[in-house]
């Protein structure tokens, strides 16, 4: 139970990262983070040790039991783990879900190439935002143009993503019912992820 995986959000309640229950504890206990209950209700240490443990999972300590928390929020910025998403290519696929972003459709890695929306001989940047998985045939479709000037459709804006590879590789492995109201990702593929109850 002290192992298990405990959501942790930064202040602006964006998922950041995930850690152990045990170090959940820890940072609850110095009062960096707090933990938040069903009702998003948040608690400071003494708050969330002294609620009810019954039908929860929980661990023991001297003498009672205490609540495992699923959800922190951070109080304090210098316990973000880490900051801007690289702009790499596994990222850009780990951010179109490996989708061809003209036809939709899904590929494996070695079939995908990247795009520039706007080519780059039309001053297009190379950057999260112009940039996006594209299949092989839409990439010939395409050519040296535009989306408009080829007559295909960008299926969306691309931007930074706002998640930490880190983090979105450790939320695939497990997940709770108690993690989803914050993990508003806007990847649909993500959400076909099967939720584990421990
Ligand atoms: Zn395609």
């Amino acid at each position: 139970m002290l192992n298990t995986a405990v959501l942790v959000l930064n202040r602006n309640f964006q998922p950041v990262h995930v850690t152990s229950v045990r170090r959940a504890l820890c940072l609850l206990y110095q009062g960096a983070a707090k933990a938040i209950d069903a009702q998003y209700r948040l608690y400071e240490f003494a708050d969330w040790a002294a609620l009810s443990a019954a039908n929860h999972d929980s661990i023991g300590t001297v003498g009672r039991r205490i609540r495992v928390p699923r959800v922190l929020v951070l109080s304090a910025y210098e316990y973000l783990p880490r900051g801007r998403v690289r702009f790499s290519r596994l990222n850009i696929y780990a951010r179109d879900a490996d989708t061809c972003q003209y036809c939709g459709s899904l590929f494996s890695r070695a079939d995908l190439n990247l795009d520039h929306v706007v080519p780059r001989s039309q001053g297009g940047k190379t950057s999260w935002e112009n940039v996006v998985c594209s299949c092989i045939p839409c990439n010939l479709r395409k050519g040296g143009r535009t989306p408009e000037e080829a007559g295909i459709r960008l299926l969306r804006k691309p931007v930074r993503p706002r998640w930490t590879p880190f983090f979105r590789g450790a939320a695939k492995r497990v997940r709770y019912r108690e993690w989803l109201p914050f993990l508003n990702l806007a990847d649909a593929s993500y959400w076909n992820v099967e939720l584990l109850d421990e």
